[in-house]
């Protein structure tokens, strides 16, 4: 609209392109150094809702830097697979999940499960499946106490690749959840393609889920997909008592939300777990 406003958008974008390099180059340096410890991973209990009790644990990222302080997932992680970050972030996650379930079977807490959020480029590299064995029998935990959870985006990039490390994966016993399910484009064919144990119904749809009746309509009906499909269904973002008893009430097997607990820190979890231990 004239040269005024031009400048201004320039000068905007070089703030923003500034901003990105700058988080950029911290994270790059919170990944070389992890023993400054500025990741950790949080723990959200999933909870039974048939009995109330607590079947295992989401594994949240969590980014606390000394210069931007701390920075949600949703925008580090973003960044991280645009400059080609999140294979090492992903293998610093599991590594760190894979230590924590052995020690909280060493402290006698239980097998505990514990899904791990995967990105796309991770199926890029073809080293995910041997990072997941060699894992799993260093740290000497048996494969049903892992979980990943995938997004269409994350499988995406290159779906051939990505049926093939996950049937590998569920072959030796590791849980496969579909995340956000019914957000993407073309979710029911990825239910026919990719190997799901499990189907996250997502909060934009348990949000007004009674209250709405074209939510719970939607709602019911992925529940009814898992089941006919022999998936488990979880619900996410689940923050009302109200929320918990129509899932209940229509055979929604789990659920995660602020209802029942909030990501927690590891000590915290480990805490809950002392007090409630997991199936
Ligand atoms: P997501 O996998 O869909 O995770 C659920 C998000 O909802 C989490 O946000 C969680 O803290 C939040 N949440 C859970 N219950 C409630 C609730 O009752 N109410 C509300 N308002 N929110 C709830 P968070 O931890 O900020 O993570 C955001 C996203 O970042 C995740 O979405 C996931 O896509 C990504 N992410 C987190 N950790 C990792 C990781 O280790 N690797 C990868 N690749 N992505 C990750
Ligand atoms: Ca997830
Ligand atoms: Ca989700
Ligand atoms: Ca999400």
């Amino acid at each position: 609209t004239g040269r005024d406003s031009y400048a201004f958008f320039t000068e905007r974008m070089d703030a923003d392109l500034r901003g990105k390099l700058a988080m950029q180059a911290q994270l790059r340096g919170a990944i070389l150094h992890p023993g400054r410890g500025e990741f950790a991973v949080h723990y959200q209990p999933q909870v039974c809702l048939r009995t109330g009790a607590m079947l295992g644990a989401e594994a949240l990222l969590r980014w606390d830097n000394p210069v931007l302080g701390k920075v949600p997932p949703n925008r580090f992680i973003p960044l991280a697979e645009e400059y080609g970050l999140t294979n090492a972030i992903g293998v610093w996650v599991l590594e760190t999940v894979c230590a924590q379930i052995r020690q909280w079977r060493d402290e006698g807490l239980g097998q505990v499960k514990v899904a791990v959020n995967l990105s796309g480029s991770q199926f890029a590299h073809d080293s995910t499946v041997p990072v997941v064995e060699g894992l799993l029998r260093r740290h000497g935990i048996a494969a049903a106490s892992l979980g990943l959870e995938i997004t269409e985006g994350t499988v995406m990039g290159d779906p051939d690749k990505a049926v093939e490390a996950l049937r590998r994966l569920k072959d030796i016993g590791v849980a496969i959840s579909l995340d956000d399910f019914g957000t993407g484009y073309s979710s029911l064919a990825y239910l026919k393609r990719f190997p799901i144990d499990v189907l996250k119904i997502d909060k934009s749809f348990v949000d007004d889920v009674t209250a709405k009746a074209s939510d719970a309509a939607i709602a019911l009906s992925v529940i009814s997909l898992a089941h006919n499909l022999n998936m488990r269904v979880i619900a996410e973002g689940v923050e009302t008592r109200e929320q918990v008893d129509f899932l209940a009430a229509h055979g929604c097997d789990e659920m995660q939300g602020y209802y029942y607990s909030r990501p927690l820190e590891a000590a915290a979890f480990t805490t809950l777990l002392r007090h409630k231990r997991p199936l």
